[in-house]
């Protein structure tokens, strides 16, 4: 029977911990873990984004600070805002809010965050880290949204060693970090992005599907293997009837889940799969900041 990996309620298993931890260093160094979130615009999907952030931060005892800045913002004020949150020692973790206007170069703001405040994990050198692996992974901050996606897939399935992996996109946000951890995890990876051919016979092949390539259900269930592990990172927006017929609309992931369904043998939901994680470890790397900034351990390792 197909397991539904259910993400609602193992981000609220995560957050429950972040809770604990967070708890703990007050009691121990009097340390409040702080998160600075800055917004540039007026992007709806941000602003949203930004709000569940600040909202399940204070679920968690993790003390927000907000910057709202217009869509006129340029850089250099964007870069000095950064350099006195890089300054602020009571200030553990910076967010800068993806997209950015176009007159802002989104690598020069990131690269300018204190790579151990870099909780998103998009530095160049967190980046480099993760590539590196090993003890080098312990040092750097994960993306949030791939290590939420590890976290779900190591729950239903171990031990990953030696399993065929296809991670279908290649960005930097999700495919590459993604393919990374499970190099890290001793799978065999293969990478298909846009220009790959063939692309339904290599899927085939692969224990492990993880889908981050924003084209609505567009993996079928032709693509894959009897009982393959389907991770659907997509978040696509589609038309869709309301119950009394008028015109809506609902979210969707890249894999058409009621097709593959049957298929695999474990998959996520969309939504509560992999949604629900991201901001968990945005929480999880915030606290685990804070720890490192007090001289402590991580409070829960690298990956586990
Ligand atoms: P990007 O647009 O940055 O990357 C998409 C990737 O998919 C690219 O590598 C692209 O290839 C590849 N691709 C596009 N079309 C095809 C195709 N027809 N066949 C094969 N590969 C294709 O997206 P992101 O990585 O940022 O996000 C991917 C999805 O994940 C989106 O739906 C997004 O909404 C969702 N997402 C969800 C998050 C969450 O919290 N759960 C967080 C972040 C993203 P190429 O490089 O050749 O262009």
């Amino acid at each position: 029977m197909t397991k539904i990996i259910d993400g609602k309620e193992f981000a609220q298993k995560i957050r429950n911990q972040v809770k604990e931890d967070s708890d703990n260093l007050f009691k121990n160094k009097e340390v409040q873990p702080c998160l600075a979130v800055v917004l540039v615009g007026e992007n709806p999907a941000s602003k949203v984004y930004v709000g569940a952030k600040t909202k399940m931060a204070a679920e968690c005892n993790i003390k927000t600070k907000d910057f709202k800045m217009e869509d006129t913002t340029d850089q250099a004020t964007l870069l000095k805002v950064i350099e006195e949150l890089n300054n602020d020692s009571g200030v553990h973790g910076i967010l800068v809010q993806l997209p950015l206007p176009k007159q802002i170069d989104e690598r020069a703001v990131i690269d300018a965050i204190d790579v151990k405040k870099d909780v998103d994990g998009f530095h160049a050198i967190n980046a480099g880290r993760l590539s590196i692996g090993g003890e080098m992974l312990k040092q750097a901050f994960i993306p949030c949204t791939p290590l939420g996606s590890l976290l779900l897939l190591k729950d239903t399935v171990p031990n990953l060693s030696g399993m065929n992996a296809v991670v279908i996109g290649r960005s930097n946000i999700v495919g590459k970090p993604m393919s990374q951890l499970l190099i890290e995890e001793s799978c065999t990876v293969t990478i298909v992005h846009s220009r790959t051919k063939d692309i339904e016979a290599i899927c085939s092949k692969a224990d492990i599907i993880v889908a981050a390539v924003g084209r609505p259900e567009m993996i079928k269930s032709n693509w894959i293997k009897d009982d393959a592990v389907i991770i659907d990172v997509g978040i696509n927006r589609i038309p869709s009837k309301k119950p009394d017929g008028s015109e809506g609309t609902k979210l969707v992931g890249d894999v058409d889940y009621n097709d593959v369904f049957e298929k695999s043998s474990a998959i996520t939901p969309v939504p509560g799969g992999v949604g629900p994680m991201t901001i968990a470890c945005l929480l999880r790397n915030t606290v685990t900041s804070a720890y490192r900034h007090a001289g402590l351990d991580d409070p829960r390792g690298t990956v586990s």
